[in-house]
């Protein structure tokens, strides 16, 4: 199964898509995570990244595409996968589409989880990353059991520097401008599908299974 996870940055695609990849035994797909792991890492690719991603634009769709050409290439994505923050532009879509029509494969799913903007920027100001793992927190509705430490790993948990209030809003912007779109390419496509972000996490992703089944 192929899903895209689609929704405004802060709208819970993240927190879903790990639930998605859980349930059904397929990869979680992030490109904002493979780029802040290099980040991390001080790579070339990283250091490229950081210069677009700490000002809230979208890094370049050819390096962008690149990466997640070669990592759905990888052998545990054969029986599927969920990409989170990809596509965000119709050229990445475009791109997707083709690559897989050569492979004579497709997209099944694309979720739009729908938040409005007046939830975003509270939601992401009390967001907090694991750059070790790619869990995510919420210091209210999802605390992790340690303050400040990650669930899973132990890692020292992150506001990230793009989810400053400033930041969110040009976010939200480059999200209207450049990405909203593809939910009419989606629904032009006939594989999208509406959930109501706002509701709890769980009834989120109960929602979710409803419709993957
Ligand atoms: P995205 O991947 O779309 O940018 P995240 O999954 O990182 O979004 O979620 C953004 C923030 O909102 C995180 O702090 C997360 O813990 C929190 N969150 C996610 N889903 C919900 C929800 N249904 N209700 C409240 N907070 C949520
Ligand atoms: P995310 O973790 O998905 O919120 O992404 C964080 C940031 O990484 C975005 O604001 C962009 O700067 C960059 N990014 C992630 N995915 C993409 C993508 N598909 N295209 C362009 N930039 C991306």
């Amino acid at each position: 199964m192929k899903i895209i996870m689609l929704g405004a940055p802060g709208a819970g695609k993240g927190t879903q898509a790990i639930m998605i990849a859980d349930k059904y035994g397929i990869p979680h797909v992030s490109t904002g995570d493979i780029f802040r792991a290099n980040i991390k890492n001080n790579t070339p690719l990283g250091q490229e990244a950081k210069t677009y991603m700490d000002k809230g634009m979208l890094v370049p769709d050819e390096l962008t595409v690149k990466i997640l050409l070669d990592r759905v290439a990888q052998d545990d994505c054969k029986n599927g996968y969920v990409l989170d923050g990809f596509p965000r532009t119709i050229v990445q879509a475009d791109v997707l589409k083709d690559a897989l029509n050569k492979l004579g494969d497709h997209i099944d799913h694309a979720i739009n989880v729908d938040v409005p903007d007046e939830n975003i920027i509270k939601r992401m100001s009390g967001r907090r990353a694991c750059v070790k793992c790619g869990a995510t927190y919420h210091i209210e509705h999802v605390p992790p059991k340690k303050e400040g430490i990650c669930d899973n790993c132990g890692e020292a948990l992150v506001l990230r520097d793009d989810d400053k209030p400033e930041t969110v809003k040009k976010r939200l912007d480059v999200y209207h401008e450049q990405t909203q779109p593809l939910i009419d390419y989606y629904n032009k496509e006939g594989i999208l599908k509406n959930v109501d972000g706002t509701q709890e996490m769980n009834k989120v992703f109960e929602d979710i299974t409803k419709i993957l089944g």
